[in-house]
């Protein structure tokens, strides 16, 4: 339970900003004024800038009813980083826009900022400016980020595989959906009955991977320093299937995708079999993962063979032959895409 709550009307507008923006370090050698001014004064360095916007809406997308506020403020920022990361980028700076109604209070609040201050650190990006405004209902969190193209090479955008390249995939795929069934179901539970413990240990990899993704700017620095250039890439936020999609028709290319290569973790699977869900499904059609989906040449095979987190799950092959999933029993079908439609929704 909340030990102290600070009314936010008490405090006002700037005092809010001055609370929240207090201790912002700038570490980035492009950042020459960050959060004060009526703008922040930046030098970037010869190159390729990205720039890139996620917006976080309470009740749309996330519940804070299971969603710690720090967690919410640190997935904020990686959302937007791994944006970055899916153009082969690097991020360098970010602005904060918030809109608060009053049920929030300055601890609250304070609690979010330490979540967006801790990603900033971790991703190493400045924190430079933002807006703060109030809203009647709930919560909003909207993040901007910029960034620079990494080792003086051209952002790597979606449209360049081509047939025959390979088709790889970081970490693992469909926790962070297992995830939100997990907390979903112990929301319903913990509605019944207020008393009940969490079973928290038994899912607290999905549980994780959900509340706080992290962004995979490892691989691009190591992609860096290996020399490789994806010949197009994404981020997995609405599910590998819709990810393919994206790359197929932006590169005009089909893709096979084989079904015992995709990576799923131990934990999400046996999650997944407990819900009555498949995790191949959870894979394909979850979303949230971050992580990143991309295309090399055959040639820089070798150099990634190795690498103990990519995963070689399929490769392009021409448009006409579509995009199809090569099942365990060898059979091929094709994928459709069911990306996260918010529109869509009740
Ligand atoms: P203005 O009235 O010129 O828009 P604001 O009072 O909104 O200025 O903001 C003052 C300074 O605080 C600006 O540098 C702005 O970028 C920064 N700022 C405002 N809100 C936030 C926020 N939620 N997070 C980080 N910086 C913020
Ligand atoms: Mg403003």
């Amino acid at each position: 339970m909340q030990q102290n709550r600070t009314e936010l009307g008490a405090l006002g507008e700037f005092g809010l900003i001055d609370k929240l923006t207090d201790g912002v370090e700038l570490n980035d050698n492009g950042t020459v004024l960050g959060v004060g001014d009526d703008a922040a004064i930046l030098n970037p360095s010869k190159g390729l800038q990205v720039v890139s916007t996620d917006m976080l809406v309470e009740g749309v997308h996330f519940d804070l009813s299971y969603v710690p506020l720090q967690h919410l403020g640190y997935k904020a920022i990686s959302v937007n980083v791994s944006d970055v990361a899916a153009m082969n980028c690097v991020p360098k700076q970010v602005t904060v826009s918030i809109a608060v109604s009053n049920r929030f209070s300055l601890e609250a609040m304070e609690a979010l900022y330490s979540g967006v201050k801790a990603a900033c650190q971790n991703f190493k990006v400045d924190l430079v400016g933002g807006d703060t405004t109030s809203s009647r209902s709930g919560l909003v969190i909207s993040v901007t980020v910029l960034g620079e193209s990494s080792n003086n090479q051209e952002p790597v955008r979606r449209s360049g595989a081509k047939e025959g390249d390979i088709l790889c995939a970081t970490g693992d795929l469909g926790g962070a959906f297992v995830g939100l069934q997990v907390l979903e179901r112990q929301k319903v539970e913990y509605l019944a009955n207020p008393e009940m413990q969490p079973d928290i240990e038994k899912y607290a990899y999905v549980v994780q991977r959900q509340l706080k993704p992290e962004a995979r700017m490892d691989i691009i620095h190591e992609l860096s320093e290996l020399e490789i250039k994806p010949t197009s890439m994404i981020d997995v936020s609405d599910g590998l299937a819709s990810e393919v999609f994206h790359l197929s028709k932006h590169s005009g290319i089909g893709f096979n995708i084989y079904e015992d290569k995709v990576p799923i973790d131990r934990e999400t699977y046996n999650t997944a079999v407990e819900f009555n869900l498949d995790p191949i499904t959870c894979a394909l059609n979850g979303g949230e993962d971050y992580e990143l989906l991309f295309t090399i040449d055959q040639e820089d095979y070798k150099k990634l063979e190795k690498h103990y987190d990519i995963h070689f799950i399929g490769y392009a092959q021409e448009l006409s032959k579509g995009i199809n999933l090569i099942t365990k029993q060898q059979n091929v079908v094709p994928i459709q895409a069911q990306g996260w439609n918010h529109f869509n929704e009740k």
